[in-house]
This record gives structure tokens, C-alpha cells and sequence, in this order.
């Protein structure tokens, strides 16, 4: 989508530090770390956010899933545990218009949110 600063990632167009990507999806480090370890995980498909996903979109979610399984893997935060957010539109915080899921880890965190 024009102006999208994670399409502009997803193509190339713009430089990100990425971790992994597959047709399907593109895994980067965040420009502004909140963890250790703070990565994005995000479709190459332009998706607003979750609650602008359709059933057809499932199997997106299916790669989405698969490869934050995969990086929590690569970055070894599976033994110490990690967080997984997807902010979603003016309620949840969402700031970029592109679904995306932050995997962070490397320390605790707390609960709640703010
Ligand atoms: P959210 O507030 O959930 O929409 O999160 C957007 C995230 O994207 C923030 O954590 C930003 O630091 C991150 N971000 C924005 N632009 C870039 C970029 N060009 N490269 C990497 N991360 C970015």
C-alpha cells in the first residue's frame, strides 16, 4: 500500500534489520527496542490490523504464528519466555497501520500494560 512504511520494509524499498522472511511474512528488529530482544513480525500483504482480517486471511495467521515460534527459537527466548502484542487501532495503541506482532524478550516484564 502506498505510503506504508512496513510495505516499503516488505519490498525492500526501505532498510530494516531483518531476522527472517518467507514469501509470506517478514520478521525485523524494532527501530525503537522496548526488550533485549524486540522484533516485528508482520504479512507482506497490507492488513490494517486485526480487526480489519477476514477469514481468508487465516492462513496468513497460520505463517504469522509459525514464524514467531521460529525466531523465539533463533533469539533463545523460549526457555526464559517472551511477550507477544498486537496493538489494534486507537484503543490498543496502534501506531503503524500494518498488522504487526511484537515478540519481545530478553528480561521480565510486568502486567498490566499501560
Ligand atoms: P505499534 O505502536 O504497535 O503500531 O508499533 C509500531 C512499532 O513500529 C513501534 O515499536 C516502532 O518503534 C516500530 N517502527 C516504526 N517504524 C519502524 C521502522 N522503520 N523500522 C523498524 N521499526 C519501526
Amino acid at each position: 500500500m502506498a505510503g506504508c512504511i512496513f510495505c516499503k520494509i516488505a519490498s525492500g524499498e526501505v532498510s530494516a534489520k531483518i531476522v527472517h522472511q518467507n514469501d509470506h511474512v517478514v520478521v525485523f528488529r524494532d527501530l525503537n527496542p522496548q526488550a533485549p530482544v524486540h522484533v516485528l513480525v508482520i504479512p507482506k500483504k497490507h492488513i490494517e490490523n486485526l480487526s480489519s482480517s477476514e477469514e481468508t486471511d487465516l492462513s496468513m495467521m497460520r505463517e504469522i504464528f509459525s514464524a514467531i515460534l521460529k525466531v523465539t527459537k533463533d533469539e533463545k527466548l523460549s526457555a526464559d519466555g517472551f511477550r507477544v502484542v498486537a496493538n489494534d487501532g486507537k484503543n490498543g495503541g496502534q501506531t503503524v497501520n500494518h498488522l504487526h506482532f511484537h515478540v519481545l524478550g530478553g528480561r521480565p516484564m510486568s502486567w498490566p500494560p499501560g
